[in-house]
């Protein structure tokens, strides 16, 4: 049997640190074994994913040499590996279902559902499906869908009994039947669900081992009885720990960067990350910290990964970072450092910038100095007093945030686009509004043109600067409480986002 694992990461928004640990513990079991890792991409949910971090994730994993045999970039003999590519396959696939009855054309209407939903939450019940339609006779149902009656097609899953899940890791787990819905695997636009597609595609691409994130447990046995039902075998389940901030709970932007290109900015070398990313579940032979992907290769034992909580912890990364750092001769680091930030493409971005407001050349790098580092110092008066003191700024870095995670494509255009926004609907002078910006992305009172300069800085260290302006704020009291933080995405979600699907 040839070894075959994947990486399916789903391109709706940065690419992201736990994409990254996910993939490399998949690659390394995979070439110990001589085998293949494929990255599939899992765009089903066609709203939220955007070519923009389709190709952001392409660029950092292989920045992070973490790069596959099969994809939708190189091509191979199961393609096409991009889901919205294989809509036909779904469809052909959950028809057999239906036909050999183990799914069923659910008809409900969204407003069934909500009281349904609302029903379960006033009599404290289990919210799921009720199986409202799971009996209607098969004939009928087909009439329905032939009048062209809307609909979704559901897994029909058992209300009692134990499923049991046999993982590489973790030996049995059990779960009650009861626990788990009639799973919606293809929703009312035709398109299929996360678990349908993920199934199928897992068994066409003969996927042998499945590791992934020990969030995806709960998935574990709508996946097994998908198999069951179109007569396949299952491929291994692996469920790896989830990363941790330092506070032991879930990693998450708020108290650590998350994304992947944030590090690359930020001058983290790809080998040290990856070496910490194995640290994380993994030591090789001799308890060795300081590893490199090929030793990790070499050795790998999937007996040897550990379950414990691995908590990621930027100041041990940066410690290992500078140790990879220490080890390069000169010549090497000089090559780092120009593949970082100063080649060409990236400074002449920064000269074009800079031109008109340079009177010697001597000017440049102190002028140009706050766009290469890591953290800008920041202090809460003078971006409060940016923001006119009205102790409005961090909810307007708030709002910015997340229409900055949510834009599109990354450009000056669509940046000045989002910021516009805010200040429109927060009803200030667009000028103050920036003032805040200005400050908050460079520490200072005056600098670069804004938009130019934060397409410059990308994404993700754009809003690692405005998280950090965050951070110090509530450090001075004058941030945002966890409660006014819940407040404003209640209200950001009303006023901002139009309703759009969701899909794992
Ligand atoms: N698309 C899922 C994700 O974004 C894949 C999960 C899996 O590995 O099955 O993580």
């Amino acid at each position: 049997m040839t070894v075959r694992t994947r990486i399916a990461p789903s391109p709706t928004g940065a690419p992201h640190i736990g994409t990254a640990y996910i993939a490399l513990f998949n690659r390394v079991f995979a070439k110990h074994h001589g085998g293949q890792f494929i990255l599939r991409i899992e765009d089903t949910d066609q709203v939220r994913s955007t070519a923009e971090s389709e190709q952001a994730i392409l660029t950092a994993l292989r920045w992070l040499g973490l790069d596959w045999d099969e994809g939708p970039d190189v091509g191979g003999a199961h393609g096409p590996y991009r889901q919205s590519e294989r809509s036909a396959l779904y469809q052909d696939h959950a028809m057999q279902l239906v036909t050999s009855g183990h799914a069923y054309p659910c008809f409900c209407s969204a407003e069934r559902l909500a009281t349904l939903r609302r029903q379960q939450e006033e009599n404290q019940e289990r919210i799921g499906y009720d199986g409202h339609c799971a009996d209607i006779a098969a004939a009928e149902a087909a009439r329905r869908v032939a009048a062209g009656e809307a609909h979704v097609i559901r897994l029909r899953t058992p209300c009692e009994g134990i499923c049991s899940i046999q993982d590489r890791f973790r030996g049995e787990i059990e779960i009650g039947w009861e626990t788990v819905d009639d799973q919606i695997l293809i929703k009312g636009d035709g398109f299929p669900t996360y678990h349908l597609a993920n199934v199928v595609d897992d068994h066409l691409m003969e996927i042998t081992h499945v590791i992934r994130g020990e969030e995806w447990i709960p998935s574990a046995p709508k996946h097994l009885l998908l198999y069951e039902a179109f007569g396949w075998e299952a491929p291994e389940l692996a469920h790896l720990p989830l990363l941790r901030n330092p506070d032991k709970s879930k990693l998450s932007k708020r108290k650590n960067p998350t994304g992947i290109l944030y590090y690359r900015q930020a001058g983290f070398l790809p080998e040290a990350i990856c070496n910490y990313l194995g640290q994380m579940a993994y030591r090789p032979e001799g308890d060795l910290e300081i590893f490199d992907m090929e030793t990790m290769v070499a050795g790998f034992d999937l007996g040897r990964v550990s379950l414990g909580g691995p908590v990621f912890d930027i100041e041990k990364l940066r410690a290992l970072n500078g140790h990879y750092i220490r080890q390069l001769s000169a010549g090497d680091l000089l090559g780092r450092l120009r593949h970082w930030l100063l080649h060409d493409e990236s400074l002449l971005g920064l000269v074009g910038m800079a031109q008109p407001r340079l009177e010697q050349l001597a000017d440049f790098v102190p002028m140009t100095a706050y766009m290469f580092a890591d953290q800008v110092s920041l202090d809460a008066a003078a971006i409060d007093q940016a923001g006119t003191a009205s102790g409005k700024a961090a909810e307007w870095i708030q709002f910015v945030q997340w229409e900055f995670e949510r834009l599109a494509s990354w450009d000056a255009e669509g940046i000045r686009g989002c910021l516009q926004r805010v200040a429109t609907c927060e009803e200030v002078k667009f000028k103050k509004f920036l003032g805040v910006f200005f400050r908050v992305c460079s520490g200072r009172a005056a600098a670069l043109p804004l938009f130019e300069s934060l397409a410059w800085l990308g994404r993700d260290m754009t809003l690692r600067r405005l998280q950090y302006g965050q951070d110090v704020l509530r450090e001075a009291g004058v941030g945002l409480s966890k409660k006014a933080l819940k407040r404003l995405e209640k209200s950001y979600r009303e006023r901002y986002v139009e309703e759009g699907g969701k899909d794992g």
